[in-house]
């Protein structure tokens, strides 16, 4: 069969999957920012940092986003940067968005002004996240970033604990206690904390645990000792005299890298799967190695019984990655903003990976948007790059149709299914023939 005609039958079917997305930053639809206009939502995050990093300048940004300004003057203000920016994976989620949502054809001068009228009607009508989610993305469930109040017909919650691992001041210590029961005076009390504070999110809904911390340190978590923890510990009680506004302190190494131990062990005993910030992040400015996930070999080794899900298609370390999946059990790939952070690196990653890496241990999709109307543009990409990837393998004779269409499945439902243990919050998936 050559590539076409393998990629029409594969759009048609993947086109009718109603998909699983294993991570967003939606807020409840109640909950979205007041007083928004389609530039202010939309630049957000993501294009923004691409309007950036094509030089607009960070005053422009603030501008651009104050809905209070006139809106073309705006646009005149971000113009040249955004046409330099437009065919960016994240330019082109954003006209996927204003065609497919609005029917407007894409986002330039002459479309803006309409575009922003159709986007607040929408806003004033309500309903929008069932028509974003799922009527025009058919997407079953998502997976929500701490968001354990969620509205739990778009939504599922994952919950962080990262400011266990990184504690910024005695008093955030002292209610992170009182708030699950805990007078906290050692590190044991912090260990018992912590426990207590995931067991809760469990009893609110919580299906795994994020870790987000690859902005702000390595992934490599060497395995101190509990005296040396204890020992950095103890620092937050010898500034106890320190008044209500001192600021921030950096909790030491040996005990950031304990509670991540803490965090893992509490993981394993409990059957928990662990999703871990990997590859780029969001912003200007951060520091890329500090994200590898390489660095995560030790935990790999250890935790063998923990399902961990590694993010963002660990761009750019996508063949360590591939690496990484082949080598253990217990690792698994997540496109997650893969497809919006370059739409070429997900299709060439993700023919790769499929030469290399079991298919039952990808994860196909993800918006992670803090937008609603971008997880439209990114679904429609993801389901085109898997289309056109899995077309490419039938059309070189390394899958027949058949396993082609089984795959999509298995990356767009079943693998976040499984992995993201999201059976309990779903119906049963129909038996297929191929199985
Ligand atoms: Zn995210």
């Amino acid at each position: 069969m050559n590539r076409e005609t393998a990629e029409q039958e594969l759009i048609a079917h993947i086109d009718g999957l109603e998909i699983l997305d294993s991570h967003e930053h939606l807020p409840d639809e109640a909950d979205r920012p007041a007083a928004a206009d389609v530039l202010a939502e939309w630049l957000t995050h993501y294009f923004s940092c691409d309007l950036i990093s094509a030089g607009l300048s960070d005053q422009g940004l603030v501008q651009a986003r104050d809905s209070r300004g006139d809106l073309l003057a705006r646009w005149d203000l971000v113009e040249p940067y955004w046409e330099a920016a437009r065919s960016t994976g994240y330019g082109r989620s954003l006209d996927l968005a204003a065609r497919g949502l609005y029917g407007i054809d894409g986002v330039r001068r002459q479309t803006v002004g309409a575009l922003n009228e159709a986007f607040v009607a929408a806003r004033q009508q309500g309903g929008h996240y069932e028509y974003v989610l799922k009527t025009k993305s058919r997407i079953a469930l998502s997976v929500v970033d701490s968001n354990l109040g969620c509205d739990r017909r778009y939504f599922a919650s994952a919950f962080r604990l990262d400011n266990f691992i990184q504690p910024t001041h005695r008093r955030e210590i002292r209610d992170q206690g009182r708030g699950v029961g805990v007078q906290v005076h050692s590190l044991e009390d912090w260990e018992e904390a912590l426990r207590r504070q995931l067991g809760r999110a469990l009893d609110e809904g919580a299906v795994v645990v994020k870790h987000g911390l690859a902005y702000t340190r390595s992934l490599h978590y060497e395995k101190p000792t509990r005296a040396a923890a204890e020992s950095d510990f103890h620092e937050f009680f010898r500034a106890a005299r320190a008044p209500e506004w001192r600021g921030p302190m950096q909790a030491g190494e040996a005990l950031q890298c304990h509670m991540w131990h803490a965090l893992l062990r509490l993981a394993d005993q409990q059957g928990l799967t662990v999703q871990v910030h990997t590859g780029l992040q969001e912003g200007n400015g951060n520091v890329i190695a500090d994200a590898n996930p390489v660095h995560l070999t030790n935990c790999f080794l250890e935790y063998e019984n923990v399902t961990f899900d590694l993010f963002h298609m660990g761009y750019p370390y996508v063949l360590e990655l591939a690496n990484l999946a082949k080598n253990f059990r217990n690792v698994n790939i997540d496109m997650c903003w893969g497809h919006i952070i370059s739409p070429t690196a997900a299709r060439l990653a993700l023919t790769e990976w499929l030469d290399t890496v079991p298919a039952n241990k990808i994860i196909g999709f993800g918006g992670d948007y803090c937008f609603v109307d971008g997880v439209y543009g990114h679904q429609e990409l993801a389901r085109r790059n898997i289309a056109a990837t899995l077309a490419a393998k039938v059309a070189d004779g390394s899958f027949d149709l058949a396993r082609a269409r089984e795959v999509a499945g298995w990356l767009l439902v079943d693998n976040p299914r499984r992995i993201l243990r999201l059976g309990e919050r779903l119906p049963a998936p129909a038996p297929t023939a191929a199985r």
